[in-house]
């Protein structure tokens, strides 16, 4: 092509901020492989994110028996533990994890959070400073081996290391007994946590949810050893699968809820519930309750003297959880998943009635189902959320918040806060129980994931359903923190200061925006199930993770694992200034009207305007020939000599170059600056003069070599009047302020206060000056 595009018309020019700071490296390392911020793949774990052909993986069996105390809120029990060395490596020593001494009263939690004197303290906050002297950690009677033999033990805090007479071979296994008890806490005191009781004065009855109650095995694995970090609060936990037998044994009245199946059914429900218990057993489309409130209400009345032992079994679980109180309510139904039926069920007392019966069970249903057709069928029999007023996950079991008013009435905010926490808390059978990730090391592996699964769970429950994590805008309050108070996602779990927005919605969100805006919904959909199939029941890392969405995907993320994972910079890309041309068409009259008007626009000056309506006529008509005579001369004439270069140039033009210089096509140059740092696809909206509108999409590789700014021209048949960037706000922009050509500003709102007159005889009202303590 000649050089007709090389003279352009310049039609609009509007600068509209300052340019970026110059003196970084424009060519930074954001699109660089993630190389060796990853580990290297090796027999275990494959450099496409799979399992590795040598991949293993410890087990550990549990017979446990347990026995309840209603009347000191203790329990006592003694296990057998096989642990299965299945690693190529012979160990010396176990460790076995004991999450109770963390609430004792020489835990290391409370000194370790730094805390001060606000202008208003909550009696918590100051039971939490003073902390207290109850004994609550786990008291350790006996550790042997299958032959009855002490076993050498050392615990320091919540781990306990057991020395091997003889190193456990690979292949090998090994037994061993624990015998240990511990005072249940009241974990709606000061002291928190998600297992312990709930005590319910308006009928002196309690509610126990038990987790962390039993000694555990710790991990060993080919990526970190033993996991044996200490258990202070948030980290949460790294476990082995293995299978379960557990004896529990409550007061007769209780009725119990555990991770696995009930083996004796029979024992300790009575004829009505068991004929219930069967009709859930074929009941698809609403639950059916086993225990009605009006049988739970009457046992709220007694305390029963007898005992009842409930036995369950659960299989490949990471973990164990049960519940038992004489104030349950229960109802269940049937899903039918992949061909088999799991049964979804709830446990609740009074309190939580009317929205429990509507919603729970229901909610556990869709979950399954939810989640389910996005990884693999839900692979357990079972699968319960019991009313705890908190919200945590266990294999099959959980605890959940909602409880309504003590009228039996509920704020919209109640009722879906308990849909979102059930769907979470039973979201997390998939992320960790089963996609068995480090929670001690990584709380975004199973918390971003599953916020990010809940999100589209909640939008498959309910139309426009309220979903407070998910969206990218939502985030942007969280990104546009100061510096010092952010984090990379890639943060250990007990080093996070904003812990829900890094933790849970910044990956959250980073996954929807790959799904909607980086990947495309069919691209991410196929990779992540490939990854939550690829390690199911297994223990994957971050790398498996993220080498697994590019490897099944073809598309390259290392900068969006880097920008998003790895670094703490928001999105802020502004619309710097937009240049409109159009192909200069070379017709002398139009050339002509260009050069008058550009002559007219630089001619128009204020001394000149005032001039030509101050100056007196007399000074005008001094020599009225001469101005007649200026005005008639126009040198913006269009001669024949200009006509003929027009013909001229017209017919040394292929016709392809005569076709772009007729094509009326107007250019826009839009110059883009990177504010935040953190690089994203460019979205844009063009909005028309016909009132129609066009969306382009820029990948974020136009970044490439300047990571600052760039431009990027964009040719139109229509005339643009607004170009709007991220127009359906899915990348995150943290200042929507400058998304706009021409830059339109959001009105902000400030108060207007109403000065009131100061009381007669007073001063005049607070000194303004003086600081508020
Ligand atoms: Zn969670």
């Amino acid at each position: 092509m000649k050089n007709i595009l090389v003279s352009l018309f310049v039609g609009m020019l509007i600068h509209l901020s300052a340019f970026a700071q110059v003196d970084e490296q424009r060519h930074g390392n954001r699109f660089e492989q993630l190389g060796n911020l990853l580990r290297s793949p090796n027999v275990y774990r494959t450099a496409s994110g799979a399992p590795g052909h040598q991949y293993w993986q410890q087990k550990a069996d549990y017979e446990i028996e347990v026995e309840l105390n209603d009347e000191n809120q203790s329990i006592q029990g003694k296990e057998k533990v096989t642990y299965y060395n299945e690693s190529p490596d012979p160990l010396d020593y176990l460790w076995v994890q004991l999450d109770q001494n963390e609430r004792d009263k020489d835990s290391e939690t409370p000194k370790m959070s730094s805390n001060s004197i606000q202008p208003k303290m909550s009696l918590g906050q100051l039971q939490r400073i003073l902390w207290h002297d109850m004994e609550l950690g786990l008291k350790i009677y006996s550790v042997t081996d299958s032959r009855g033999n002490e076993i050498p033990t050392t615990v320091n805090r919540t781990m306990m290391r057991l020395d091997l007479d003889e190193p456990l071979l690979p292949g090998e296994r090994f037994e061993f007994h624990i015998e240990w008890s511990f005072s249940i806490h009241d974990r709606m005191s000061f002291i928190g946590g998600r297992p312990g009781y709930e005590y319910f004065e308006g009928d002196g009855n309690y509610l126990y949810t038990m987790a962390e109650w039993f000694p555990r095995m710790a991990v060993y694995s080919d990526f970190e050893g033993w996991q044996n970090k200490q258990f202070v609060g948030r980290g949460e936990f790294a476990l082995v699968f293995g299978d379960y037998e557990v004896s529990i044994t409550v007061p007769a009245d209780h009725m119990v809820g555990a991770t696995g199946v009930l083996q004796n059914p029979g024992d300790v429900l009575n004829a009505k519930e068991l004929e219930r218990w069967e009709l859930a057993k074929t009941t698809f489309d609403a639950p059916v309750i086993i225990r009605t409130q009006a049988e739970a209400e009457k046992l709220e009345k007694g305390k029963s003297e007898e005992k009842k032992t409930w036995i369950f079994h659960a299989e490949n679980v990471r973990d164990f959880a049960w519940t038992s109180s004489r104030k349950f309510i229960w109802d269940a139904m049937a899903v039918s998943l992949g061909g088999k039926e799991v049964m979804a069920m709830s446990y609740y007392a009074k309190e939580a009635n009317p929205l429990w019966e509507q919603y729970s069970t229901r909610v556990v249903a869709h979950t399954l189902k939810s989640y389910s057709a996005r990884t693999f069928d839900y692979p357990y029999p079972v699968a319960i959320s019991v009313e705890a007023t908190n919200g945590m996950e266990y294999p099959m079991i959980c605890f959940n918040y909602g409880r309504p008013d003590t009228d039996g009435t509920y704020s919209e905010a109640i009722k879906y806060g308990m849909i979102s926490v059930i769907i979470h808390e039973v979201g997390h059978n998939f992320f960790p129980m089963i996609v068995n990730s480090d929670e001690r090391q990584w709380t975004w592996m199973d918390e971003g994931l599953n916020t990010f699964m809940q999100f589209l769970a909640e939008q498959e429950w309910e139309r426009e359903y309220p979903s407070r994590r998910g969206p990218a805008h939502k985030i942007a309050p969280y990104m546009r923190s100061e510096k010092h108070l952010l984090e990379p996602i890639m943060t250990n779990s007990e080093n996070i200061i904003q812990f829900g927005p890094n933790a849970y919605a910044k990956p959250a969100t980073a996954l929807n925006i790959l799904r909607e805006t980086v990947m495309g919904r069919e691209l991410f959909d196929y990779s992540f199930k490939k990854y939550a199939q690829r390690w199911m029941f297994k223990h994957p890392t971050p790398a498996d993770l993220f080498r697994t969405m590019e490897d099944a995907s073809a598309v390259d993320l290392d900068w969006f694992w880097r920008g998003w994972f790895y670094g703490t910079e928001p999105v802020d890309i502004a619309i710097q200034d937009v240049t409109w041309y159009k192909i200069d068409s070379k017709k002398p009259a139009e050339v002509k009207a260009d050069e008058r008007e550009a002559y007219e626009r630089e001619e128009n000056y204020i001394s000149r305007t005032r001039n030509a309506r101050d100056i007196p006529e007399t000074v005008v008509e001094k020599d009225p020939e001469a101005a007649d005579f200026y005005n008639r001369y126009d040198r913006f004439r269009v001669g024949p000599e200009d006509e003929k270069a027009y013909q001229d140039f017209l017919s040394s033009l292929s016709g392809e170059e005569r076709a772009m210089l007729e094509s009326g096509l107007n250019f826009y140059e839009v110059n883009f600056e990177n504010i935040g740092g953190l690089v994203m696809p460019i979205i844009l909206e063009f909005q028309y003069q016909d009132g129609s509108s066009e969306v382009e999409r820029i990948p974020a590789q136009i970044w490439r070599m300047d990571e600052y700014q760039v431009s990027k021209v964009f040719a139109k048949e229509k005339e643009v009047v607004r170009i709007v960037l991220d127009p359906y706000r899915e990348t995150a922009d943290i200042d929507e302020n400058n998304n706009y050509w021409p830059r339109q500003f959001q009105p902000s709102k400030f108060e207007l206060f109403k000065q009131r007159a100061p009381a007669r005889g007073t001063s005049s009202g607070p000194n303004p000056m003086k600081k508020e303590k």
